[in-house]
């Protein structure tokens, strides 16, 4: 009979310690209405949790199906793995890749890949390469305005440090009471054409796309309606992206209202993308939506979970 410590090691969906409880119960994931959260974030990237604490939330709130997506970082996704084990909370493996597509900064999320491979963890540490100098960069155009310490103030708040983003500015600007949240800040600073913006050169939309697929994952198009591309720009990043091997495009998250849940639902249903639901959760009283929260998607479309059994608890 097999013990719950050795099933914690066995990567066979199959094998009969499945029915102890440490395993994840078995879904059905061609169901439509299934609670996937498939996109949020640790403290891994800029999230304000541990994996662990953001698995047990996503259980608590009655997640089925759950995939920690930190940026430009596969570091949590044993963690996260281990984690949804150890509570029965099915799992699949994820990252969100920053891209530079049309001068604009695009999210890309990899789902089901196998957090061990070379190449992408190659790509996601050249993504990562820069992020200190741009750190640097925007301490000093926030003190060009009279903004002092921010750099040491967002590097104090960043777990990995390799991974300073905005996000932990922003947090550092409402810590100080520049800002009252960071709503404000990201209207305030951060932006373009605002003090503190620095321009970065991600990584390619073919070079993002094809680490995920060679890494054996499914490839996501993150929040659609947040980018500022034209009608034209957003035609050519679904015919490339679909080019290269992507494969859905994100749906339900917490930055689309009714309007972008129909619009990019229709897009998926045109293109022959699958469609996939994220709250993008990063911190308890700070982001919009709750893990497991959003909305189920609309009907007439494939769900990308349809795609996802077999890579489920692989990064265990
Ligand atoms: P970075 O990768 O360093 O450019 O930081 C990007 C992060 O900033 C995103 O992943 C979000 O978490 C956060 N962010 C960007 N724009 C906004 C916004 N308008 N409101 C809140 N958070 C934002
Ligand atoms: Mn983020
Ligand atoms: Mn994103
Ligand atoms: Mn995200």
């Amino acid at each position: 009979m097999p013990t719950a410590a050795s099933c914690a090691s066995n990567a066979e969906r199959n094998h009969p310690c499945r029915a102890l409880p440490c395993s994840p119960a078995k879904i059905v994931t061609n169901v439509h209405s299934l609670n996937a959260d498939l996109h949020c974030h640790s403290t891994v990237s800029d999230g304000t949790l541990s994996p662990e604490q953001v698995a047990q939330r996503a259980k608590d709130h009655g997640v089925a199906l759950w995939s920690l997506t930190d940026h430009d970082e596969v570091a949590g996704q044993h963690r996260a793995a281990a984690a949804a084990r150890a509570i029965g909370l099915d799992y699949v493996a994820g990252v969100e890749i920053s891209v530079t597509f049309a001068g604009q900064t695009i999210h890309i999320v990899g789902l089901g890949i196998d957090p061990d491979d070379t190449t992408l963890r190659d790509g996601l540490a050249s993504t990562r390469h820069g992020r200190s100098r741009r750190a640097q960069a925007i301490g000093e155009s926030l003190a060009a305005v009279g903004i002092e310490g921010a750099l040491e103030g967002a590097q104090a708040l960043a777990d990995n440090p390799e991974m300073v983003t905005r996000t932990h500015f922003a947090r550092w600007l409402v810590a100080t009471g520049v800002c009252r949240d960071t709503h404000e800040v990201f209207r305030k600073y951060l932006v373009r054409g605002k003090p503190g913006y620095v321009a970065q050169q991600w990584a390619t939309l073919r070079d993002a796309v094809h680490w995920i697929t060679g890494a054996g994952g499914l490839a996501v198009i993150a929040h659609p309606g947040r980018y500022r591309v034209s009608a034209n720009e957003e035609w050519a990043l679904l015919e490339q992206f679909k080019a290269h091997g992507g494969r859905a495009l994100e749906v339900q998250t917490a930055s689309h209202g009714d309007a972008e849940v129909a619009k990019y639902g229709a897009l998926a249903r045109e293109h022959g993308l699958l469609a996939s639901r994220g709250s993008d959760f990063h911190s308890p009283g700070e982001s919009r939506i709750e893990l497991g929260a959003l909305p189920t998607l609309p009907g007439g479309l494939t769900p990308v979970w349809s795609e996802l059994q077999s890579r489920i608890g692989r990064a265990a």
